[in-house]
C-alpha cells in the first residue's frame, strides 16, 4: 500500500498518516519505527523532548527503506529557543537522528511570555530552510493569536501547525485559522490518546457513537478516527508501540465514511483540551534541557 500524500505550502509532500513516538520508550522506538516502515508508513514524528531521536534514526536505517523515501519530522524544545540556540538544536537533532537533512523541523510550542525568543527560534528555522538543511518548517500548539504575531515578524509561512485534535477536542477555529494562512493542520493524539493518561477522562476509543460507526465498516474506533481526520484533509500521527496496532492504524485506506458519519463525529467535540494549555507554557515550568548528540 502506497500511502496517499498531502502537499505542503512549499510543495513538499507529506504522507497523510505518520507514526508518532511521544512516550515511546527509547528501547521500544527502533522496533516501532521499523514495524511502521514495514507496514507502509513513510513519515515519523518525533521531538527533541521525546528523548528517542537516536532510536528513530536507527529504526529507519534498520528497515532498509531508503532515507529519501521517509519524511522525518522533529521539534525544537523551548529550552533551545533563540536564534543561535535553535541553529544548534538542529545540529543536536540531526546528529541524534544520524541525518544531514531534516524534512520537517518545527517549533514544539509557542512561548507566550517570551515571544521574542519564539520569533528568534523561528528565524533560525528560516535560515535552516534557506540553507537547504530542512525541507520544510512549521510550528506546533500555536493558537490563532500566536500565528498572527509570528506571521507579522517572519517571512516563511509555517507549512504545518501540529495541534491536539481528536473527536473530543477539535479546535475548529484554529483549524480555520491554519487554513486561512495555507498552513496544514496536523493532528496530534488523533485517536484521543491524550486521555489515556488522565484517568478521569473517558476514552474516545470506547465512545458508543464511534463504535457504532466502526461496526458499519468492520473497522475499529481508532481506524474511524484516523479516517475522519484524513477525509477532512488533515495529517494524522497516531502512536503505538505495538506492531499489530501500528498496522491496524495504517489500514484505513479501504473504506470511506459517509458525510453523515463525518458530521456525527464533528458533533462529538467537547471543547475540553486533554493536553497543556498553550498559553501557560513557560521556561520555568517546562524548560528541561535537551542533551547534546552523543551525550
Ligand atoms: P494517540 O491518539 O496516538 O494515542 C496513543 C495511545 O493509543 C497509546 O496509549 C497507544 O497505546 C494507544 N493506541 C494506539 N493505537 C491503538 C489502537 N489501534 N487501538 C487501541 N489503542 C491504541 O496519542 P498520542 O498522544 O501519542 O499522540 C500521537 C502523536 O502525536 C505522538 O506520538 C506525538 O508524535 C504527537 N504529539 C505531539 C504533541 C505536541 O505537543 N506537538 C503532544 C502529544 C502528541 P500503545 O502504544 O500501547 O498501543
Amino acid at each position: 500500500m502506497t500511502v496517499p500524500l498531502l502537499t505542503l505550502n512549499n510543495g513538499v509532500q507529506l504522507p497523510t498518516i505518520g507514526l508518532g513516538v511521544f512516550q515511546t520508550p527509547p528501547d521500544e522506538t527502533t522496533d516501532a519505527v521499523e514495524a511502521a516502515l514495514r507496514a507502509g508508513y513513510r513519515h515519523i514524528d518525533t521531538a527533541a523532548a521525546y528523548g528517542n531521536e537516536q532510536q528513530v534514526g536507527e529504526g529507519i536505517r534498520r528497515s532498509g527503506v531508503p532515507r529519501d523515501e521517509v519524511l522525518i519530522e522533529t521539534k525544537v524544545w523551548i529550552s533551545d529557543y533563540g536564534y543561535d540556540a535553535t541553529l544548534h538544536a538542529f545540529e543536536k537533532s540531526a546528529g541524534k537522528l544520524g541525518v544531514d537533512t531534516i524534512d520537517l523541523f518545527i517549533l514544539h510550542q509557542a512561548l507566550p511570555s517570551r515571544f521574542d525568543l519564539t520569533i528568534e527560534a523561528y528565524k533560525a528555522l528560516e535560515t535552516l530552510f534557506a540553507e537547504g538543511k530542512v525541507r520544510a518548517i512549521g510550528v506546533s500548539n500555536f493558537m490563532p493569536e500566536h500565528l498572527e504575531k509570528l506571521l507579522a515578524e517572519t517571512t516563511v509561512v509555517p507549512a504545518v501547525n501540529q495541534i491536539e485534535l481528536h473527536p473530543y477536542f477539535q479546535q475548529k477555529e484554529l483549524q480555520a485559522a491554519n487554513a486561512a494562512h495555507g498552513i496544514l493542520t496536523q493532528a496530534w493524539s488523533p485517536i484521543g490518546g491524550i486521555t489515556h493518561y488522565r484517568d478521569s477522562d473517558k476514552s474516545a476509543l470506547e465512545d458508543p457513537a464511534l463504535l457504532a460507526i466502526a461496526e458499519t465498516h468492520g473497522k475499529s474506533a481508532a481506524q474511524v478516527m484516523l479516517r475522519w481526520g484524513i477525509q477532512e484533509g488533515r495529517s494524522v500521527i497516531p502512536k503505538s508501540t505495538k506492531a499489530t496496532r501500528i498496522a491496524e492504524n495504517f489500514d484505513v485506506f479501504d473504506f470511506e465514511l459517509t458525510p453523515d458519519q463525518l458530521a456525527a463525529i464533528d458533533d462529538l467535540d467537547t471543547g475540553t483540551r486533554g493536553g497543556p494549555e498553550p498559553e501557560f507554557i513557560t521556561l520555568d515550568n517546562f524548560g528541561k534541557p535537551i542533551p547534546e548528540a552523543g551525550e
